[in-house]
């Protein structure tokens, strides 16, 4: 029997609700497969629903409970993953119809690691194609709706997983950020959402997009959920050459970060919630002009209640920030370009079978296959790769994206962690900024430096704007800083009470049949 009091809680909550035999795996994952698919025809966060596994996973986790072994972390929780991230057995579409047919046989590293924690897998979530999009809307399937306002878009390109944990159809959500696609939907869809420290956690499994930016990372209602699965999932991976060794350090390679470890997650409720010591610095360059007034308020805001927890504010500059937009857009595409070359017909999904020789096949099958916004990018990406271009655009963008690099370095000299909001914008109306890609790119110009340098970032619910829609606040912090960021980032959430509010579908959750 589904009990729909279930839905809306966090991860902590639900683990320790089925460690105290209060309810069972199997009750939780049936009430929030129920509740799912009650709700999801309206904001379509799935592009698949993986019921006979979730059901498996969690009498795995009763049978655990019964037996009296010590739970794992994530015992009985409903998870999301974005649909780029591969589980065996199920489909992985990456949003694509190119991809259409496809079943890994492989598990990415990142799903493995929350199973193993005995996380429960509800479904697959909506992506714009290849993680390409700030809206998702570029996905070849339905379009996924903000919770919050079915007629708003819930920000992209992780905007399924985003949905499912926003709705309460899981408690926690992993999505891929290449360059805001975590940070914005959670901006959006008001929940927190991180990308890690590059290299942090594992890319095995996870479709590439642009390797040297993409990063898996969590969304979540709380950030003691969003470090509980960090915690969980950091780590060298021999099968990602990209993940760091020791990222916190030892006795031989010493760091001075805290560790992100379950003790360092668990113990986050106790710590006292003051910021004193703490240098935070607004990144002047981001807050400026083309702000919608509730973000700018919601920012202001956000930076009073640090200043009040005893943090030292200031203000800092950040070389070449401007320029970080093109750069990334460079940087980005030529990646994309060489890493979907693979998909051409012969090793994957889609292929034209009419085609007569070879190379028809191949183009036709590509031609098929992607949508308008991956071809704009491959094209763009192949022409910044080509003889004669090279070197003006692609070697000149990564050696801005050396000196962004270094500013950043120069801040973090002074501050331990940076504010500005993470879009300029709240949840903007479906269809709005479709027909105008430049528009719409300009909405990632807070977010993708974050990625061309490789630093942790986390979006935090920070207050509400025009229609009741949620307003995010980015806080930014060195390289491997990860734990200490969620220190702030938990002081800030215990200081206000945004992350506690939920949106319609969680709060009419008995209602709806
Ligand atoms: N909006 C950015 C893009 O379209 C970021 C996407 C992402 O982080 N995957 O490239």
């Amino acid at each position: 029997m589904a009990d729909f009091d279930l839905i809306g809680k966090t991860a902590s909550e639900i683990r320790k609700l089925i460690g105290d035999k209060q309810v069972s795996a199997r009750e939780v994952a049936v009430s929030y497969l129920e509740h799912t698919k009650r709700n999801d025809k309206e904001t379509n966060a799935f592009l698949c629903l993986t019921e006979e596994l979730a059901l498996k996973q969690a009498d795995a986790v009763d049978k655990k409970v019964a037996s009296g072994e010590e739970l794992p972390a994530f015992a009985g929780v409903p998870v999301c993953l974005k649909d780029n991230i591969c589980v065996p057995g199920y489909p992985t579409t990456c949003g694509s119809k190119i991809l259409e047919g496809f079943v890994p046989p492989y598990q990415a590293t990142a799903a493995d690691k929350l199973f193993e924690a005995g996380a429960v897998l509800i479904g697959k979530g909506n992506l714009d194609e290849f993680a390409m999009g700030s809206s998702n809307e570029n996905t070849a399937y339905a379009k996924p709706h903000n919770p919050w306002n079915l007629s708003k878009v819930p920000g992209g390109s992780s905007g399924g997983p985003a949905v499912a944990v926003a709705s309460g159809y899981s408690a926690v959500g992993l999505g891929s950020d290449t360059g805001g696609s975590i940070r914005l939907p959670a901006s959006f869809c008001g929940i927190v959402g991180m990308k890690p420290t590059y290299g942090l956690v594992s890319r095995y499994g996870l479709v590439a997009y642009a390797s040297s930016l993409d990063q898996i990372g969590p969304f979540s209602y709380s950030v003691e959920d969003c470090a509980l699965t960090l915690a969980t999932l950091f780590g060298k991976d021999p099968k990602d050459s990209t993940s760091i060794e020791d990222p916190f350090g030892s006795r031989m390679n010493p760091r001075k970060f805290p560790t992100l470890d379950l003790a360092f997650a668990q113990g986050l409720a106790k710590h006292d919630g003051s910021l004193k010591g703490i240098k935070v610095g607004i990144l002047k360059e981001l807050v400026g002009e083309g702000l919608e007034p509730e973000v700018r308020a919601a920012t202001e805001n956000g930076i009073n209640v640090l200043r009040q927890l005893g943090a030292e504010i200031g203000e800092v500059s950040v070389d070449h920030i401007d320029i970080a937009l093109p750069v990334y857009y460079i940087i980005a595409t030529a990646e994309a370009s060489a890493n979907l070359s693979r998909y051409d017909g012969v090793r994957y999904g889609v292929r034209n079978k009419d085609a007569k020789d070879l190379m028809s096949m191949y183009t036709s099958s590509r031609h098929d296959g992607f949508g308008d916004e991956v071809k704009r990018r491959i094209m763009l990406g192949t022409y910044a790769l080509s003889s004669g271009y090279y070197d003006a655009y692609y070697k000149k963008a990564q050696q801005v994206r050396r000196l962004l690099k270094e500013s950043f370095d120069r801040a973090f000299e002074k501050y331990d962690v940076l504010v500005c909001p993470v879009s300029p914008t709240v949840a903007f109306g479906m269809g709005e900024k479709t027909d105008d890609p430049l528009t719409m790119y300009l909405g990632d110009i807070a977010t993708v430096p974050i990625n061309l340098a490789g630093l942790p970032g986390i979006s935090l619910p920070a207050g509400f704007g025009r229609e009741g829609l949620p307003v995010g606040l980015q806080l930014i912090g060195q390289q491997l800083s990860d734990a200490q960021l969620l220190t702030v980032a938990h002081a800030f959430e215990k200081a206000t009470d945004f992350s506690s509010k939920r949106s319609p579908i969680v709060e009419a959750r008995h209602q709806r049949v």
